[in-house]
């Protein structure tokens, strides 16, 4: 039983990808602009957006966590993501503000933790319900409360909307639409929810992640992981790892390095006279941006892996050569 939901919601973001995919070609790069306004925090920069779903055929990948704040495990998981600075996207529960006991004092106070430290805050409806079923007034008092608890929290509203189990409809759409909501899905789930250890999420990753690329051509995107599970906390590390480690193995052969941006500016579209409930176009970086992001990123993986890793290789050391720095005293310290 668990093995089919838990397949059915993998599913679900691939699916959501291939649709998005037919969308590459309609719209040019040119039309993602850059507003100059914040990526990062309540992220004003990316208001009134399509619909974004992950898709992308770099191997770009932003972390989304979901459901928290989680006094137990938030916490822990600001430290680790500060370890390797990397800045995520979180999508908040406001009922976990709602009121003024210990628990919810304390989830305000780690909510704007996750701000201090330059993460990303979206918000995830204010008690999980699913919304594809709601009619008007049921949005519209769910989305009221949501904004005031934020107001309340932040002193402002936030401008991404992940909606519980990515459940929508043309009403939940067109009213995130109105009140200038971009909706953020995800192209890579592990339906971690459902796992017992992070090791079994780390294997659901790979799996997903070779999937992906076999299936739709898509080789990066919108991860999608709860910080409500201290398996899921403990499986950012050995994701994180591991890519890194794909990292040393694709600079070998040549090939585009996995890149962990910081903020969701990367797949975000002008909404611009379209209808809501559209999806955004898949990530096309241009070469100028793609070429300057990827040589920086060679650079920072060729030091990493010829310090932790395997005998240096020829490029290695050429690359040493132009440093003046001999091979043998530039290994592992
Ligand atoms: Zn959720």
């Amino acid at each position: 039983m668990s093995f089919w939901f838990r397949s059915a919601y993998v599913a679900f973001g691939l699916t959501a990808s291939v649709c998005c995919l037919f969308a590459i070609v309609a719209v040019s790069q040119d039309e993602q602009s850059y507003r100059g306004e914040e990526t990062t925090g309540l992220a004003s920069g990316l208001a009134n957006g399509l619909i974004i779903s992950g898709a992308t055929a770099h191997r770009i990948i932003h972390f989304t966590f979901d459901d928290g704040p989680d006094p137990r495990f938030t916490p822990m998981l600001l430290d680790k993501l500060d370890a390797v600075s990397v800045k995520a996207t979180f999508f908040f529960s406001a009922s976990r503000f709602r009121g003024q006991d210990k628990r919810n004092r304390y989830a305000v106070e780690i909510a704007r933790e996750a701000l201090r430290r330059g993460h990303t805050i979206g918000s995830h409806s204010v008690d999980h319900k699913r919304m594809f079923r709601m009619d008007q007034q049921s949005v519209r008092e769910q989305l009221e409360e949501n904004d005031e608890l934020f107001q309340r929290v932040f002193g402002r509203r936030t401008w991404l909307f992940r909606p519980p189990h990515g459940s929508r409809s043309p009403i939940v759409d067109k009213m995130l639409a109105e009140r200038g909501y971009t909706t953020v899905l995800w192209n890579i789930g592990m339906a971690d929810w459902l796992s017992t250890s992070a090791q079994e999420v780390l294997h659901t990753w790979k799996r997903v992640l070779e999937r992906l690329e076999r299936e739709t051509g898509q080789r990066g995107g919108v991860v999608l992981l709860h910080d409500t599970h201290a398996w899921s906390v403990d499986a950012f590390d050995l994701i994180y790892a591991d890519i890194m480690k794909r990292n040393c193995r694709l600079l070998e052969q040549g090939e585009e390095l996995y890149d962990v941006v910081n903020d969701l500016g990367f797949f975000f579209a002008e909404r611009g006279q379209t209808q809501p409930g559209i999806f955004a176009p898949a990530v096309f970086l241009k070469p100028a941006i793609l070429a300057a992001r990827q040589a920086h990123l060679r650079e920072d993986t060729r030091y990493r892996c010829v310090e932790t890793d395997s005998p240096q290789t020829t490029s290695d050391q050429a690359f040493y050569a132009t440093k003046g720095v001999s091979s043998e005293s530039s290994g592992r310290m």
